[in-house]
């Protein structure tokens, strides 16, 4: 995606059919572990590498006309994460925004999160394998690193180093602050260490 802007829900709607939609979704769950014994982690909150070699959310394209947003991701979703994605089952309250660009093609991304426990996050990662796109469009799930390790860029100063689909990278940055998951001074300090300022 090109430069984006944020719209509403309804504005987005109301676009012309000139205009493709894209819904992806935030996983993530509370995760009382800590790295090495002492890097406490936090959350684990799910991205994947995918078939461009870029990291993104799982999701894809959606058509409004074929039916709700959330129905479309959906049916993204247990696409890309096997059938254990069936249960999660997103729906309008886990909507966060959406974005449009109009660059390298007109591209409207909403985006959504939910919080799942870690029992059902560790089910999905076990069944993501058996998922139909595994190995095509979705080369493998990942968990973010959420902390900042003591040499100051490892951790998520290095993971916002990567190469990102579309507007995952602010998505994640979003989510990241919204959510509450890293404090917005932390998430700040990465995203200017990764090179790439708030
Ligand atoms: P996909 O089918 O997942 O590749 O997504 C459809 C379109 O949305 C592609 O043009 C991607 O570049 C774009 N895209 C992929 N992931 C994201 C994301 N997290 N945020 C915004 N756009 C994305
Ligand atoms: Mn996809």
């Amino acid at each position: 995606m090109g430069e984006s802007r944020a719209l509403s829900r309804a504005e987005a709607l109301r676009l012309g059919p000139g205009w493709r939609h894209a819904c992806h979704a935030l996983l993530y769950a509370p995760c009382p572990g800590r790295l090495f014994g002492a890097v406490p982690l936090g959350h684990a909150v799910l991205m994947q590498m995918r078939f461009d070699g870029r990291l993104g959310f799982p999701g894809g394209f959606v058509d409004p006309r074929d039916g709700s947003l959330e129905e479309g991701l959906n049916r993204e979703l247990q696409e890309e994460l096997g059938p254990g994605a069936a249960p999660l089952c997103l729906a309008e309250g886990d909507y966060l925004g959406s974005r449009s660009a109009e660059t390298p093609q007109r591209l409207v991304a909403h985006f959504y999160a939910k919080r799942l426990s870690l029992e059902q996050l560790r089910a999905l990662e076990d069944g993501a394998t058996r998922a139909k796109e595994h190995g095509l469009e979705v080369l493998g799930l990942v968990r973010v690193p959420l902390y900042t390790l003591r040499d100051g860029a490892g951790g998520l100063p290095a993971f916002l180093s990567n190469a990102f689909a579309g507007d995952a990278r602010q998505q994640l940055l979003q989510a990241l602050g919204t959510l509450r998951l890293v404090p917005e001074a932390e998430l700040r300090r990465a995203a200017a260490l990764s090179g790439q300022p708030l």
